[in-house]
């Protein structure tokens, strides 16, 4: 007995997966990375699950996000980012002064504790010592990784289509955490 074969119905049954084969737009990329900050390794999946975004859609580093396209399941890269396109660049006007009877007691006084302080509209922001003076404490609300260049060491672990509600939101739901 044989079948009509509809027309225009031919499909790759090795296809109908639809994995994406290189990294575009609207990939939602799956990835093993380890950062190096000035000789230190300051950030790394390894011993973790890989983390998952969704490419074209800035849930990564500019500089990261622009030497992903192309990449397939498997590659490997090494990405140089300078600070322009990572954290930017340190701004000198991101400092501010405030006198040693000022500062609260509670807090260690030294050169590296990071703070978090509240500003006149409510709002924390987080921020370094900078400096401990003879009468001031210099603190700096830059980014720690402003004005550093940084290197990743990527894998590209695995590509799939984003969900349309992903899609919608700009970036990739995990299993349980629907947002
Ligand atoms: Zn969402």
């Amino acid at each position: 007995m044989a079948r009509r074969i509809l027309s225009g119905y031919w499909r790759n049954r090795l296809n109908t997966s639809n994995t994406p084969a290189h990294i575009e737009d609207d990939v939602v990329v799956s990835m093993d990375y380890t950062l190096t900050v000035d000789n230190e390794v300051i950030d790394t999946s390894e011993g973790n699950e890989p983390i998952q975004f969704l490419q074209g859609h800035g849930n990564i580093i500019p500089g990261l996000e622009r030497a992903m396209y192309g990449m397939a399941a498997g590659d490997r890269k090494e990405v140089v980012i300078e600070a322009a396109d990572g954290y930017g660049e340190l701004d000198p006007e991101a400092f501010a002064e405030v006198s040693r009877d000022e500062f609260p007691p509670q807090i260690p006084m030294e050169v590296g504790i990071e703070l978090q302080i509240k500003d006149q509209s409510g709002d924390i922001m987080d921020a370094r010592i900078d400096a401990v003076n003879e009468e001031t404490v210099r603190l700096d609300f830059n980014h720690p990784l402003a004005g550093k260049q940084l290197n990743f060491s990527i894998q590209v672990v695995s590509l799939r289509q984003p969900s349309e509600e992903e899609l919608e939101h700009g970036h990739v739901h995990m299993p349980g955490h629907a947002h």
